[in-house]
């Protein structure tokens, strides 16, 4: 099929290669020309697992990216990827989706169907909206000549491929017949056992092609943009819920890994989510909760467990600065080493991350802060150009005379770590690992203190 995505984000680059590897004919559209740029050399305008294998195989061939909006005069299919950020109320800014509708709509033609897939996640109503824009943009009659579909991105950054190519559920909502033949036709080749033998040898991963393929899932509009916002808070709410656990146990003894494991064995549980943490961050949780909670307040039917979330959630982060008060005392004048800028492990993605939050009250103190990333420190700087931080390029640095080394994110190469390395350019040999990730023993063989989250010292 001719399909566009309009955006080259995390969502629209990855979306848009996969779709040209099922062999659509797919041309990715940013207003960005430096992603559109690194698209067309053949490179990731992100940072994302096996992206860079795929991208210069594909390019030229099934996947093409241009700045220009003219190749939606002659798709099928039309991805919105765009940002969504949050807006000064807390609501869904959705400036860059009406930005993205009158140009789609100056470009829709009469002379065939076409359906507008929105993949960016959009508050309850916005395929009304974008489908009344249009309407007016394009002179055209909705649902004659065009529908719009949600079509909500579960994906995970790190294993974005993995997630598009194998996703647990595709999820669309429309009743438009002809809406829902278009995207079933689009996704079959995700949902084919035949698609997926093809698609084999572009994988990165490993994966068992008799393994359960994706719920196909059908719904109508509403329902389906408000499955994403539900999802992605109810996960809030679980790591929220274990975080909580992990701070009781550290006042009434207890080790809220143990109990994480043993709550995960009852099935209507499981155990994703229950892994302890500083608390959620990133550039969807933070955004994403705080749209359904502006839109339930403003419909009068508060989610209030969300709520609850959220206020936990600013809490966590804050108790991570309060663990090293308790160890240090006062943190004028300490140096501290952070491990991890990024929200997650796998990502270069430094938006709106539990680093900043953590290093903001930290400078509030009088300490001193130097920091580390494997992939994050770009974009981290380019988005906080004024905090007075070092940023450090070896992992051992961050140790540098500092009187604690903080663990944020748990990128696999922290667990590679020379400690003893580390532990000689300490001032104090402390490190508080806030994701339970790295090994204790190790640690302390080098002398180091070691503290996890949510385990009691008496035990
Ligand atoms: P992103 O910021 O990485 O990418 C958005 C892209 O859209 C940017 O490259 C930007 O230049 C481009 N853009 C903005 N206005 C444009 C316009 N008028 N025309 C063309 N391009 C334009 O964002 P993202 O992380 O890919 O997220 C996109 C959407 O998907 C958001 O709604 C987000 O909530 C949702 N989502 C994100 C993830 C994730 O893990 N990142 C997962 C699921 C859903």
């Amino acid at each position: 099929m001719k399909v566009v995505c309009i955006g080259a984000g995390y969502v629209g680059s990855v979306t848009g290669t996969a779709l040209a590897a099922n062999g659509h004919q797919t041309t990715v559209v940013d207003i960005d020309p430096d992603k559109i740029d690194r698209l067309n050399r053949g490179e990731s305008p992100i940072y994302e697992p096996g992206m860079d294998t795929l991208v210069p195989e594909l390019i030229g061939k099934s996947l093409f990216a241009t700045s220009s909006y003219d190749p939606v005069a002659d798709a099928e299919v039309v991805f919105i990827a765009v940002g969504t950020p949050s807006g000064a109320d807390g609501s869904a800014d959705l400036r860059y989706i009406k930005a993205t509708a009158e140009q789609i709509g100056k470009r829709l033609s009469s002379d065939h169907f076409t359906v507008i897939a929105m993949k960016s996640t959009v508050p309850v109503g916005t395929a009304e909206l974008v489908t009344t824009l249009l309407a007016e943009t394009s002179g055209l009659t909705a649902e004659t000549h065009f529908t719009v579909v949600s079509n909500p991105e579960f994906l995970r950054e790190g294993y974005a491929l993995e997630d598009v190519f194998f996703p647990d559920r595709i999820v669309i909502g429309s009743v438009h017949p002809q809406g829902l033949q278009q995207m079933r036709q689009l996704y079959q080749s995700f949902i084919s056992r035949e698609g997926y033998e093809r698609l084999t040898p572009h994988f990165t991963f490993t994966y068992d092609l008799n393994a359960p393929r994706a719920n196909y899932f059908e719904t109508d509009t509403k329902s389906a943009e408000l499955i994403k916002y539900a999802s992605n808070a109810f996960l809030a709410v679980k790591i929220s819920y274990i975080n909580e656990l992990a701070r009781l146990c550290e006042v009434i003894g207890g080790n809220v890994q143990d109990i994480a494991a043993g709550m995960g064995l009852d099935s209507r549980i499981g155990h994703k989510f229950l892994q302890v943490s500083s608390g959620w961050s990133g550039s969807c949780f933070p955004k994403d909760t705080s749209e359904i909670l502006s839109t339930s307040e403003k419909y009068g039917s508060e989610l209030m467990v969300v709520k609850a979330a959220v206020e936990s959630n600013e809490r966590m982060h804050m108790y991570v600065v309060e663990k090293l008060i308790r160890r240090l005392k006062s943190l004028n004048g300490k140096r501290i080493g952070i491990l991890g800028l990024s929200f997650k492990p796998n990502t270069d993605d430094a938006r709106k991350t539990q680093a900043s939050f953590i290093i903001d009250k930290l400078l509030e103190r009088g300490a001193l802060v130097q920091v580390h990333d494997p992939q994050g420190m770009g974009m981290f700087r380019a988005l906080n150009p004024d905090l007075p931080i070092e940023y450090c390029h070896d992992p051992i640095q961050t140790g540098r005379l500092a009187d604690a080394v903080v663990l944020l994110t748990h990128w696999q190469e922290y667990r590679e770590i020379d400690w003893q390395k580390l532990a000689s350019l300490m001032r104090q040999p402390y490190v508080l690992d806030t994701r339970n990730f790295l090994n204790p023993n190790e640690i302390q063989k080098a002398k180091i203190h070691y503290e996890g989250m949510g385990v009691s010292e008496h035990l």
